[in-house]
């Protein structure tokens, strides 16, 4: 239901925290995130409050880059499995997606049969195919999201970082809110902008079928034929 990324800040965990609990009024059942230094990547999911998020997290894990996602379930149920980010079989992928893929199973049956599922969304389809393009097809990284969007049927939000390239976070988008946002020594993501006002406001629009890649200095975004796309900025003003 919420997405919020952050790349390149010494308090990526902070910023991804305060920024679910923002996104809180729109309704979750469970929430998590995944953050690394560059060096360690750490998971975090946990069914019901983002209070329960952060206090598993805990007061160690600062990390540099990462993601975070309330869900609210379309497929399977609301547990610790089924939130996000979901990652693939090989562990190097992570992932967060908003909305509903519709042709999911279809997609698990036609790439996957080989992949054990451990969980019940339609999100891990997402994950376990961007993984297979990467390992068995040998596609970069975007050229591999690029591929799975072109498949899918539905809605999606989606943010996914890959362990290798851990100072970069990929995006996706279609029908489902995401939003850049600008600052000086990091670059944010969010579904709403109210997650990252504490941060900038300064946004980026995201058009539907764009893809792109966020790091702490810079931001580029991609049409659906691969040709970089420039995209003026605008301010989003606070009421005092
Ligand atoms: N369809 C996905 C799931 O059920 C995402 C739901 C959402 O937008 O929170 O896991």
């Amino acid at each position: 239901c919420g997405i919020v990324g952050v790349a390149g800040n010494i308090c990526a965990t902070t910023i991804l925290l305060d920024g679910l609990e923002k996104l809180e009024y729109r309704g979750y059942d469970s929430s998590g995130i995944y953050v690394t230094n560059g060096e360690n990547g750490f998971l975090c999911k946990r069914q019901g409050k983002i209070a329960n998020l952060r206090e598993a997290v805990g007061k160690k894990q600062h990390g540099t880059t990462g993601i975070g996602h309330t869900r609210w379930a379309t497929h399977g149920a609301p547990s610790q499995e089924n939130a996000h980010p979901q990652v693939s079989d090989s562990q190097r992928f992570y992932l967060v997606h908003n909305g509903v893929i519709t042709n999911a199973e279809d997609l698990k049956e036609r790439y996957l049969k080989h992949i054990t599922f451990t969980s019940q969304t339609d999100t891990e389809v997402i994950v376990q195919l961007i993984a297979y393009f990467v390992e068995q097809k040998q596609l970069t990284t975007l050229r591999s999201l690029q591929a799975v969007i072109s498949l899918l049927e539905g809605s999606y939000a989606i943010a996914m970082m890959d362990r290798r390239i851990p100072e970069q976070i990929f995006i996706a988008k279609n029908k489902s809110p995401l939003l850049i946002g600008l600052g000086d020594d990091a670059n944010y993501l969010c579904s709403d902008a109210l997650a990252m006002l504490p941060q900038t406001q300064i946004f980026m629009e995201i058009k539907d079928g764009e893809t792109g890649i966020i790091s702490s200095n810079e931001v580029k975004l991609f049409d659906e034929e691969n040709k970089a796309i420039n995209r003026s900025t605008y301010q989003v003003k606070i009421d005092a």
